[in-house]
């Protein structure tokens, strides 16, 4: 048969970025391309028991149907800590639950963005992002960075620009694939922007409690003068990706349309694991344990980018994240990065090239790396193959 997929459907349809980390998982690559935390960080031994209370507890309610807004407790504990670390002060109508944070960027790009629409982006910015927004037929139109994160001034440039905008997307702290964070009165200026121009603003912060370095920096959202600013964040990397758990907080209004289009999509977020993470949450020294994952993630990127002092040409120019999971890398006299991506598979080693984090024109020669997942042992090893690699593409 021939299948007429609908327009949302991408063109082409296969699976770029998949096929690199297919690549990159042969048991031979050193790999610094997928987004993973460190699994020897998940607590298995902790988790086990907060899920076996649940059980006990809540057993049948576990089993059942449950809200589509979530559960309320785990609501309450997500407010309490966000109230605390992010300086977002929220009620219980302000925030849902999702399954993952990967679901409220869909549910926003369902609820704002018509086809055609304007939807502004960091350039480069989280891939899967532009997928989601993509799947909406947004005109995607990344506005240009600097080292601290969206540049304001072309932000200005880029509403008056496109009057269509209806949205804007941003990952403020430990950029995903840059790692650049924006600083506190860039911030305060975004926020002014987003309400000026009375565009929502969909500020994604799922690093921000993974700082290893440098001082913590109030969200964007606890700048926003009118609830132009919805905020959402995750469980992924301070607890567990495989968990799928995530929220959203914005004015209710908001977050009742988006409610309404999570039970379209899957009714609600798995009630077993809410309940059991709300049990975590409760019986666990969560900030020690993130503070565990800080550590081990500082002492990787310190590996990682003295690795790339000694063995990279000193051409090449990268980022020096105080958090988050990720560096950028830029080599200059690269065009092809794809090309570069091959040549270092045969060196053992991967990361992700920059095209797919672009919305248009990628800037030539950039690729991420992941220091969070590759076990200090192979850090060292898998820089001098890479730095390897990237002499013989420079003198090629
Ligand atoms: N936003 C960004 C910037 C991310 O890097 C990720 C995970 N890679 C997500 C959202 C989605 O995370 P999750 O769905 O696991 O909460």
């Amino acid at each position: 048969m021939t299948f007429k997929f609908s327009k949302r459907v991408p063109v082409g349809g296969n699976d770029a970025v998949g096929a690199i980390l297919q690549a990159a998982a042969d048991p031979k690559v050193i790999s610094f391309a997928g987004g993973l935390p460190a699994p020897e960080m998940f607590p298995v031994k902790a988790m086990k028991e907060a899920t076996d209370k649940a059980f006990e507890k809540h057993g049948r309610q576990a089993m059942q149907y449950g809200s589509s807004a979530g559960l309320t407790e785990l609501r309450q504990l997500i407010l309490k800590r966000i109230a605390r670390k992010e300086d977002v002060h929220a009620k219980l109508e302000n925030v849902l639950v999702t399954t993952g944070s990967e679901q409220a960027i869909d549910l926003v790009g369902k609820a704002f963005v018509n086809p055609g629409d304007t939807v502004l982006v960091e350039q480069p910015t989280y891939l899967c992002a532009l997928n989601v927004l993509k799947t909406y037929g947004a005109n995607i139109v990344g506005v240009p960075m600097d080292e601290d994160g969206m540049r304001m001034d072309a932000l200005e440039d880029a509403l008056k620009a496109h009057p269509n905008t209806s949205l804007i997307y941003s990952v403020p702290n430990f950029q995903n694939p840059t790692g650049r964070t924006m600083p506190a009165e860039r911030r305060k200026k975004f926020a002014e922007l987003a309400s000026k121009y009375d565009v929502p603003l969909l500020e994604d912060n799922p690093y921000g409690e993974i700082r290893f370095a440098g001082k913590h920096v109030p969200s964007v959202k606890s700048f926003d003068p009118d609830g132009h600013v919805f905020y959402m964040s995750t469980f992924s990397k301070i607890l567990a990706p495989g968990f799928r758990l995530g929220w959203i907080v914005a004015e209710p209004e908001v977050i009742q349309k988006l409610t309404v289009l999570k039970q379209s999509a899957d009714l609600h977020t798995d009630n077993l694991v809410q309940y059991a993470v709300t049990e975590f949450l409760k019986d666990n020294d969560v900030d020690a344990h993130v503070k565990d994952i800080c550590n081990l993630y500082g002492k990787r990127k310190k590996l990682m980018t003295d690795g790339i002092k000694k063995y990279f040409p000193k051409s090449v120019k990268y980022t020096n994240p105080e958090g988050g999971m990720f560096l950028w890398v830029t080599v200059p006299g690269v065009d092809d990065t794809v090309a570069l991506f091959k040549k270092c598979l045969k060196h053992n080693v991967a990361f992700v090239p920059g095209d797919p984090f672009f919305a248009g024109k990628a800037d030539p020669g950039t690729f991420r790396l992941n220091y969070s997942n590759a076990k200090e042992d192979k850090i060292m090893v898998g820089m001098k193959q890479l730095g390897a690699a990237l002499d013989e593409a420079l003198k090629n």
